[in-house]
């Protein structure tokens, strides 16, 4: 998961002229899939010998939140959810935001 991650800013380096990464920002949903303690473990091995060797891994980590057609808003879902409004118990499969993976910044040099 991370590497990709890594080549994507990798190639965003080069394009800008990059000596350095200073730190990358990662936007992770709760629903990704991704676990946040376990990218950062993973974080200095998946660097290691890239142009990103040493940059610092900010996570931001978005709450999943789905459209409740019942209730007419969007709510909050934690992780252990199913996809159904945790107020009225209405399933909805619309998720609105959560299974955000992407790089939100790259700070270089
Ligand atoms: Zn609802």
């Amino acid at each position: 998961m991370l590497h990709a991650v890594v080549t994507a800013v990798e190639v965003a380096a080069v394009k800008a002229d990059a000596t350095a990464v200073d730190a990358v920002g990662l936007r992770v949903g709760t629903m990704s899939g991704a676990v946040p303690e376990a990218l950062e473990a993973a974080w200095p091995l998946a660097i290691a010998g890239t142009p990103l060797e040493g940059a610092r891994l900010d996570l931001e980590v978005v709450q999943a939140a789905i459209w409740c057609p019942a209730c007419q808003a969007e709510q909050s879902i934690d992780e252990f959810y199913a996809l159904a409004c945790p107020v009225c118990g209405t399933p909805s499969g619309n998720l609105v935001c959560g299974r955000e993976f992407e790089v939100a910044y790259a700070d270089m040099d």
